[in-house]
């Protein structure tokens, strides 16, 4: 089942965990600030990712200081 990602800007506080955990998904964008990575990329901040990297967006949603990170199934 696809998993839903989605980054909050205006939560975000560049603490770039979300990197760290989820390196596949998230990568930097314009002003240092995450993005979702071109391939799973619906909108800069929205992505949909394949099943098997729900442990790493699940991780970086855990992660997330500022909680910017929501995950769906
Ligand atoms: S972990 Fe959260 S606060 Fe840090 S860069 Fe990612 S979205 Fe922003």
């Amino acid at each position: 089942m696809p998993v839903r990602v989605k980054i909050d800007q205006s939560r975000c506080v560049v603490a770039h965990f979300c990197l760290f955990y989820a390196p596949a998904v998230f990568v930097t964008g314009d002003g240092g600030k995450p993005t979702v990575a071109r391939e799973y990329a619906e909108s800069p901040d929205v992505g949909v990712v394949p099943d098997e990297l729900y442990n790493q967006v699940r991780e970086a949603e855990l992660h997330c200081p500022s909680k910017a990170i929501k995950v769906y199934r």
